[in-house]
């Protein structure tokens, strides 16, 4: 008997890095998955592909919809897709910062939204919100991205109060810096990409970057009936990171 045997998912940003990882863990425990992403063509097989813009809540209502209509139940909403933002307050244009909030913190809030009606009616619910550490400290030259998870961690918490009791948990999941292809484009866009990830490297205790499996490993976790104590917090997974 698996974790997750008979139970129905939907993970946000499914089609690459953490997303794709927690979508084929949740799959090899037994878990029907509903792989949601603007672009899922990267949606492992076994799971069901949905194009979803997290941001836009036709679409994000119409792919939770589509969940229970099939299975009869929505167990877990992992809220993963994100938007970078690597700009300090002054050249932050209001542009960017909108669409930094409208991905990692309307899109959070759009799939609370949609997910707990179905939720409170099965008195059986989680959410699991990737927020980072970026959302528990001050980072340079991530104004709108800091702001932005740190409105994820506030969310979480507010809905774990306002559920609690309820069948319903709600937590986030903080990661430090995760071998994604999120973090191969930021390099990427980097003067000296091998010494940007040097550099990376060095502010690690552990000497390594954190992969995307250690964070999917998390988020089930929280997911899983073995945390059903756990409601309104953050589980950070950094190597180290913040301790030091
Ligand atoms: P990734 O770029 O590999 O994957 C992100 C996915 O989100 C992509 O498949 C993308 O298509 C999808 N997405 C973006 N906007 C979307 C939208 N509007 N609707 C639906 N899908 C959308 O990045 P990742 O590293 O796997 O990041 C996943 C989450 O982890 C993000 O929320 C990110 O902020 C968070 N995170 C990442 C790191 C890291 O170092 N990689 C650290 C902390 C937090």
């Amino acid at each position: 008997m698996s974790r997750f045997d008979g139970r129905t998912v939907l993970v946000t940003g499914a089609g690459s890095g953490i997303g794709l990882a927690m979508t084929r863990r949740f799959l090899d425990e037994g878990a029907t998955v509903y792989a949601a992403d603007l672009d899922p063509s990267g949606a492992p097989d076994g799971s069901i592909a949905v194009t979803v813009d997290v941001t836009a809540p036709d679409s994000f209502a119409a792919a939770v919809s589509r969940a229970v209509t099939e299975t009869g139940a929505l167990h877990v909403l992992c809220n993963n897709a994100g938007a970078s933002s690597t700009t300090d307050p002054v050249s932050c244009t209001v542009e960017e910062w909108e669409h930094t909030f409208a991905v990692n913190s309307r899109g959070v809030f759009l799939g609370t939204k949609f997910a707990l009606p179905h939720m409170l009616a099965q008195r059986h619910g989680v959410i699991v919100n990737t927020a980072s550490v970026a959302g528990l400290v001050g980072l340079k030259d991530r104004a709108a991205y800091c702001a932005s998870k740190g409105a994820v961690v506030a969310f979480t918490r507010q809905v774990a109060v306002q559920y609690a009791g309820t069948g319903v948990r709600c937590n986030s999941v903080c990661p430090g810096t995760v071998d994604s292809p999120w973090v191969g484009r930021l390099l990427d866009a980097s003067d000296d990409p091998e010494r940007s990830r040097a550099q990376l490297v060095a502010r690690q205790p552990m000497g390594r970057l954190g992969t995307p499996l250690e964070i999917a490993a998390a988020a089930l976790y929280l997911a899983s009936d073995e945390a059903e104590f756990i409601t309104g917090t953050e589980l950070v997974v950094d190597g180290g990171l913040l301790a030091a």
